[in-house]
């Protein structure tokens, strides 16, 4: 049942202690790059006396911009030579950040990530097709050796192509697949489009939905569609990629693993720790890797600690799915709105297709939301009335969910444009 029992179930008094010692060396290597280096002499900090995850408190948070602005060396700690890989945002949307991997992190990265397919129930048996993008982004690479870990046939077949997805899910009787949840939701169409189902014709046990939020409604609408486990994988480039936290099998949040990291979440205004169920922003301390040492960074993802024992027996903390990042959330009449919730709403309906965006306009100083919403085509052959009542009944639900009330247009399936890779959901042409 557990990839390493001791360290998954360890009690939290000796996680204390496994964190502390590790904060130690994390800070003899942050001491050697020189954005730390800087910091801790600007802001008057030993580093020799941070010992514990309290004590991490005491040095500000690192954000997206710092990362940024020590651009290509200022968080590296170890020599070029220790080095053997890296992995960099793309860059198309200003200064890129790296992050910087010895032959260790890369074994203790791929560990995390063996740790957390063994958990969902991966074993060698399995074929495992990983359909995300290979290259710099993280869920490529960082999945793959995680399968090969394993001893599962991997299939390194990438993003996009369907059709050539679909061949491989049939030829090889691919039972793992590890998918952006948008996609997934895409992918069943194109597959019934070959005259497959997606439940009979494919023999899916499980799937790994990351890289992008996605609502409770949208993981039991994938599970159907393809009769198969869905599970949650949360992760970023800047801790490795996949693999910082990961739903057990009793699917009620996610374990951070707190032997790799330190866990805050803390309110974004005041930077205090936020209570269990009080949503605050995910800040995070890699703890165990040498070569980019990153200190409470903020992660801009918004969740919240889920409290007790999980019935896994697993001793690390769970956290909620991502509700939104601090960056997403838009308002409207004064409203905040974060996109889940409206996805939350549109997926809870079965009439509901695989596709929907929000779209806001500002025209003569007035602020419009319209939701515009793919339904399945066998709608559109019956009573308009019923549209009609369809129509009102998701504006109705999007209204008590958000508070505000959207225009809601139905439209016939594949419509809206598509995307193989993280969706955009938002579109705010509101000029200010
Ligand atoms: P980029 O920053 O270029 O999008 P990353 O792969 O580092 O590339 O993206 C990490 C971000 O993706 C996270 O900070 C989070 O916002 C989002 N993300 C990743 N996995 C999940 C998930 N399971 N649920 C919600 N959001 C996720
Ligand atoms: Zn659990």
């Amino acid at each position: 049942m557990y990839w390493e029992k001791d360290i998954e179930t360890i009690n939290r008094d000796d996680l204390k202690k496994l964190q502390s010692e590790r904060i130690k060396k994390t800070m003899v290597q942050a001491k050697k790059t020189s954005y730390y280096r800087d910091l801790f002499q600007e802001q008057h900090i030993d580093p020799d006396t941070i010992q514990t995850p309290e004590d991490l408190r005491m040095i500000p948070p690192t954000t997206k911009e710092n990362l940024r602005s020590g651009f290509p060396f200022g968080f590296l700690a170890t020599s070029l030579d220790e080095v053997v890989r890296l992995h960099s945002s793309s860059g198309t949307t200003g200064t890129p950040t790296v992050i910087y991997h010895t032959a260790e992190d890369l074994v203790n990265w791929t560990n995390l990530l063996a740790r957390s397919l063994y958990m969902v129930g991966m074993r060698k048996s399995d074929t495992f097709q990983n359909m995300m993008s290979y290259g710099l982004f993280t869920g490529g690479l960082g999945m793959h050796y995680g399968g090969e870990k394993i001893g599962a046939l991997v299939i390194p077949i990438g993003a996009g192509n369907s059709k050539r997805q679909i061949w491989f899910l049939k030829n090889f009787k691919t039972t793992v697949i590890h998918i952006i949840p948008s996609y997934a939701l895409l992918l069943s169409n194109l597959i019934k489009n070959e005259d497959l189902d997606p439940k009979k014709d494919l023999n899916l046990r499980i799937i790994l939905l990351g890289a992008e939020p996605h609502s409770e409604e949208t993981r039991k609408r994938v599970e159907e569609l393809y009769g198969a486990k869905a599970f949650n994988s949360y992760g970023l480039s800047e801790m490795n990629g996949p693999g910082v936290a990961f739903e057990c099998p009793f699917q009620n949040g996610s374990h951070l693993w707190e032997d790799a990291y330190v866990l805050e979440i803390l309110n974004p205004k005041t930077m205090e720790p936020c209570a269990p169920g009080e949503l605050g922003e995910i800040v995070l301390t890699s703890i165990d890797r040498k070569a980019t040492p990153i200190i409470r960074y903020q992660t801009k993802d918004l969740a919240y600690l889920i409290d007790g024992p999980c019935p896994c027996g697993r001793t690390h903390s769970r956290i909620s799915r991502i509700q939104g990042r601090t960056d997403d959330m838009f308002i409207y009449h004064g409203v905040n709105i974060f996109p889940i919730q409206v996805e939350k709403v549109l997926m809870n309906n079965p009439e509901v297709g695989s596709n929907y965006r929000i779209v806001l306009e500002r025209q003569d100083y007035r602020d419009t939301m319209k939701v515009e919403v793919e339904i399945k085509s066998e709608l559109f052959f019956g009573e308009l009335q019923k549209l009609e009542r369809l129509r009102e009944r998701i504006q109705a639900e999007l209204r008590s969910e958000t508070l505000v009330t959207p225009e809601v247009a139905l439209l016939e399936p594949e419509t809206l444009p598509t995307s193989e890779g993280k969706a955009q959901r938002v579109f705010d042409n509101r000029q200010l």
